[in-house]
């Protein structure tokens, strides 16, 4: 639930003005306006599992967006039963959309990517909880490969407006006839960067294929490591479950989120020390956090 302290958890991507989502608690809407994200960029909304924590903030995600002009078309991943929810609500409800909605739920044969469009990629898989629950991992597409501004020059193109086409990925037709196409200007594409969103799991081979060699990893650190039967009852992970996945799964760097509301402020010190002994590159999550994902060329 809730807790005045700690809102529950959700993670939005923003690339190139555009927007993704995973899961909406009670609330989620709330932080969302905090972060001046906005919501009509909102393509994609992944949810996890049907577990109130996760989806109960949907209905009021769906309304908020309706409150802006012409919002454009919006997908919903999730487990079955996802549309079923959310259609249930609103009948009841009878709110507004000014939108159209398409669902996209889970079932075993599910092809491993749920959603694509011209920028990413979101495959998923089952994790191991209570429920259904479903691990997500967000992948930019490959870039492009750098390009040989030597190699241009040697092919007699001229710097200029050529070269940005060329960079683009589209063949040009020189002034002397000659066409050249990018291969032969540009270096072999460059991988895009991995995000993974896992949560209310224990570690299983799906959860380590979603997080392997990711470049942030968002992982369930719901207990320390002393409540290890607890996490175990209850379809969770430790922190130091969490980053031994992190570790093993060769993610650059792991944040750990959906902290039990029994633990205070006062238990982070314990939280961090667990995760980070574990797996240097780790950190506990805290509301409103916003991370930069560079390529790995360039950090
Ligand atoms: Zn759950
Ligand atoms: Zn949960």
């Amino acid at each position: 639930m809730p807790m005045p302290y700690r809102f529950l958890t959700s993670l939005a991507v923003r690339l190139e003005g555009w927007l993704y989502l995973f899961d909406a608690g009670e609330g989620c809407q709330i932080n969302l306006k905090k972060t001046k994200l906005g919501i009509k960029p909102l393509r994609a909304l992944a949810v996890s599992h049907l577990h109130g924590d996760h989806c109960l903030g949907v209905p009021g995600l769906l309304m908020m967006r309706a409150q802006v002009p012409d919002p454009g078309p919006l997908t919903i991943l999730g487990p079955p039963g996802t549309e079923r929810f959310v259609g249930h609500l609103h009948e009841s409800l009878a709110f507004f959309l000014n939108y159209p909605i398409s669902f996209c739920e889970w079932n075993e044969g599910s092809p491993d990517v749920a959603y694509e469009d011209e920028q990413i990629r979101i495959l998923w898989g089952p994790l191991k909880h209570t429920t259904l629950c479903l691990g997500y991992r967000l992948e930019e597409h490959p870039r492009p490969g750098k390009f040989n501004p030597a190699r241009a020059k040697v092919l007699g193109i001229p710097p200029g407006p050529l070269w940005g086409r060329l960079q683009r990925g589209e063949t040009v037709k020189l002034d002397n006839g000659v066409t050249v196409s990018p291969d032969q200007v540009l270096g072999p594409p460059r991988p895009g960067r991995k995000v993974c969103y896992a949560v209310d799991t224990k570690p299983n081979k799906t959860l380590y294929r979603l997080c392997q060699d990711v470049d942030l990893a968002f992982l369930d650190g719901m207990f320390l490591p002393e409540h290890q039967e607890e996490a175990d009852a209850k379809g969770h992970m430790t922190v130091d479950d969490a980053a031994r996945v992190a570790q093993r799964a060769g993610a650059q760097r792991a944040i750990l989120v959906h902290i039990s509301p029994r633990y205070t402020e006062e238990d982070m010190e314990k939280f961090k020390e667990a995760a980070k002994g574990r797996f240097e590159r780790t950190e506990m999550g805290t509301d409103l956090q916003s991370f930069t994902v560079p390529y790995r060329e360039d950090a």
